[in-house]
């Protein structure tokens, strides 16, 4: 039975609910993705997975349930998450309604991102903390990450003469660079000892002297000049993938220069802990609130509305379009589509997202109601900057699954998790999707919205795209019948 993993450890909150105090712990937790695997007995009590993917949860733990263990009839986790729905249906009805509505929204509006409290709401302090560290790490400054034994980071895609003068002053220890293993590998031009699972990071140790901005990036960058300096794996420190998570969220190359850092290091630096960095991406994926709305009537549907979603966080916008009245079909098409500036704007052929985008809008006009989805998720969630450093390495040969991996990337980075907010927002939890992936047919189901069928969005290659579409058929199962 597998331990609950980093984050948990602490409880982030007490939260009284009704006549039951809970203690609130969010966190990442080592469970494989299919979640079919026992619950640890500290987990006994009040819980909802909040994304399969990124393997986050929160949990709300009565405070009075110190180990209670978990009878045989709890088997799975999906099974361990409804009876402990159930158990809170009978502890407290108010507090059911509010947490297990089938809305994931409801748990995340809460008051320490938004800026003001919700008497009754839990509370997950930090965010704000780990939104100024996303803004630090893209401004080349260094950051604290605290923990058990603190480091201090800085993004070797940004760090600069300066950002590294601070990172010394700060540094108690001696400095290493954590990579992907790949990446690692690549820069070491042999295996590493770090396993290859996914979230796994290796470390390199850095030496003490002559380490520049230039041979920083060529270790974090294979598509920028490589420096060929002499460097050995080590092993990674304890907040190593928090420190990761925050260059991922920063949208850099996933490269962190660290060290130990102590208790008392430079005010200057922001601090920030490190369960609050590994629960952060759930709790603005499932924060998003409806803030504006207009009728847009475009070339392929005449009768068409834009609704935008807000994450509290002041993240990206997602963007849903209505066609027709989608909330009083059965099931209505939906279309999940990550924005893709070159494909979507540009027309550019090296993608099929232009075309999927319009014939998904002209395929909901027929049926006469549908919802697309236009998330920020562009390059599956690496952003635009590193789709294009992608692109750079499919020109020498990869393909677009290695490509991403030789960056650093996991295949697909995004979480649907900000749709399914979205759907049950717009009281749209019954659908068709348009679509030929199936993993985001699980990610959804997983979500509480429920699939009733797939429908088949393929598009005839162009001639440039074509090894991209057969990449997508045999690497990440797409359906392309
Ligand atoms: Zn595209």
């Amino acid at each position: 039975m597998p331990a609950l993993g980093q984050g948990f450890q602490i409880p982030r909150a007490r939260r009284t609910l009704g006549a039951t105090t809970y203690n609130v712990f969010a966190g990442v937790h080592p469970l494989p993705r299919a979640a079919e695997t026992q619950i640890a007995p500290e987990t006994a009590g009040v819980s909802r997975l909040r994304d399969p993917i990124r393997r986050v949860s929160v949990l709300l733990v009565p405070a009075c349930c110190r180990r209670a263990t978990l009878g045989p009839g709890w088997g799975t986790l999906g099974a361990c998450f409804r009876r402990l729905a159930d158990e809170l249906r009978g502890i407290d009805a108010a507090f059911g309604r509010y947490f297990l509505s089938e809305t994931p929204v409801s748990m995340m509006q809460t008051p320490s991102i938004a800026g003001h409290g919700v008497p009754g709401r839990p509370s997950l302090a930090g965010g704000r903390q780990v939104r100024r560290a996303i803004q630090d790490a893209r401004a080349g400054l260094p950051v604290i990450i605290r923990g058990a034994a603190s480091l201090v980071v800085l993004p070797a895609e940004t760090a600069n003469e300066a950002g590294l003068a601070a990172f010394a002053g700060a540094a108690t220890g001696p400095g290493m660079i954590l990579l992907s293993p790949l990446r690692a590998a690549s820069v070491l031009q042999q295996p590493v000892a770090v396993s290859q699972q996914p979230g796994a990071v290796a470390a390199l140790r850095l030496p003490a002297q002559g380490l520049t901005p230039a041979c920083l990036l060529g270790l974090a960058d294979p598509t920028a000049p490589q420096d060929g300096a002499a460097l050995a794996e080590t092993t990674p420190p304890p907040l190593a993938a928090a420190a990761i998570l925050l260059a991922k969220m920063a949208k850099l190359l996933p490269a962190m220069l660290v060290a130990a850092a102590s208790g008392d290091a430079p005010a200057s630096l922001l601090a920030v802990a490190g369960d609050d960095v590994l629960a952060y991406p759930a709790i603005a994926d499932a924060s998003l609130v409806r803030v504006a709305e207009a009728v847009v009537p475009v070339a392929e549907a005449a009768d068409a509305r834009l609704v935008a979603f807000r994450p509290a966080d002041g993240g990206l916008e997602h963007y849903a379009l209505l066609i027709g009245r989608p909330e009083e079909a059965a099931a209505p098409l939906v279309r999940i589509h990550s924005e893709c500036f070159t494909g979507d704007v540009l027309g550019s052929l090296r993608c099929d997202c232009g075309p999927q985008l319009h014939q998904a809008m002209r395929r909901m006009t027929a049926e006469g109601a549908g919802v697309l989805l236009y998330m920020a998720q562009e390059g599956r969630g690496i952003g635009l900057v590193n789709k294009l450093r992608a692109y750079a390495l499919q020109d020498r040969g990869l393909d677009t699954l290695d490509a991403n991996r030789a960056l650093g990337w996991a295949a697909d980075e995004r979480s649907f998790a900000p749709a399914a907010t979205m759907l049950s927002a717009l009281g749209v939890t019954r659908i068709r999707l348009l679509t030929n992936n199936p993993d985001k047919m699980a990610q959804l189901a997983a979500h509480g919205i429920e699939v009733t069928a797939r429908v088949s969005h393929a598009i005839a290659a162009n001639g440039v795209n074509d090894a991209y579409l057969e990449t997508k058929a045999r690497r990440f199962g797409h359906m392309l019948e």
